[in-house]
């Protein structure tokens, strides 16, 4: 069966998400740890995450992936913000073992100005700092647009990152589809010839999680910018191929398109009929 899902609000907590999940025929989901542009975090509610385990088992919702807020930049110029995107991410790990077994994606981080080599250095070593042994969470470094000083616009730099980390097993990557169409992966026209650089370049089996989104802007663009499914310059019979694909079908997909519960529950619908299609 396809695991597919979308973002969700994280504001009512974890069973609010299971239900929402449910609600639309997803079975797992996307949230925000905290506020996305913030570094504040509620306290976790103990009881909430009990009953949201049970109703997890029972609706077979997982892995969910948890998302880091995407303004924190492990890979910054100034030491106080390094600091920070550390510190946080490592709170978000101990937060997330209390759902153990899920995943958890963020931004490699901008060098601004420092060039690709020292963010790259940057950002293993934060990883290289809060990862742990014991850990039951998988870190998924996000493929980006390649926007401005952006890290992880090319598979390659992915690459360096994780040849970089101790704890191999703890770190995978997450595809998002209109961040490497954007970075002038051509999804639409070439995906066996992307699959395969993947494949070459990072390795299939780092790969944990798919961000199935359009994308507003052309190939190469740079510019980030997510559209409604079959609303983009990707299409929706190219993004059907990408959940489709033989070496990705067993991978769970979020949808992080601009949408509300019901366009998500449309398109969680129309990716399950082009899925059972094959
Ligand atoms: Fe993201
Ligand atoms: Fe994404
Ligand atoms: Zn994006």
């Amino acid at each position: 069966m396809l695991k597919i899902g979308c973002h969700l609000s994280s504001s009512k907590g974890y069973q609010a998400m299971a239900r929402m999940a449910v609600s639309i025929k997803a079975d797992t989901f996307q949230f925000f740890t905290r506020n996305p542009r913030g570094t504040k975090a509620k306290a976790i509610n103990e009881e909430d995450v009990e009953g949201f385990l049970r109703s997890a088992n029972k609706e077979k919702i997982w892995p969910i992936l948890a998302h880091a807020p995407y303004i924190l930049n492990a890979c910054s110029k100034d030491e106080g913000l390094r600091v920070l995107a550390r510190d946080t991410m490592a709170d978000d790990l101990a937060r997330m073992e209390h759902t153990p077994g899920n995943m958890y994606n963020f931004h490699p981080g901008c060098h601004v100005g420092q060039g690709t080599e020292a963010g790259i250095i940057y950002i293993a070593a934060m990883l290289e700092q809060i990862l742990k042994p014991e850990q039951h969470t998988v870190m998924l470094l996000e493929t980006m647009a390649g926007k401005g000083s952006e890290i992880g616009g090319r598979f390659e730099e992915l690459r360096e990152i994780l040849d970089r980390v101790t704890l191999k097993d703890h770190v995978g990557v997450c595809l998002d589809t209109c961040h490497i169409w954007d970075g002038g992966y051509d999804i639409a026209g070439h995906l066996d010839e992307v699959v395969t650089e993947f494949d070459q370049v990072i390795g299939l089996k780092k790969l944990k999680a798919i961000h199935l989104n359009d994308s507003q802007n052309p190939l190469g663009a740079r510019k980030d910018r997510h559209a409604r499914i079959g609303e983009g310059k990707i299409g929706f019979e190219a993004l059907a191929r990408v959940v489709c694909h033989p070496a990705l079908r067993g991978l769970p997909f979020y949808l992080e398109t601009p949408n509300e519960l019901d366009g998500y529950a449309k398109e969680i619908h129309m990716m399950r009929e082009a899925w059972e299609k094959g």
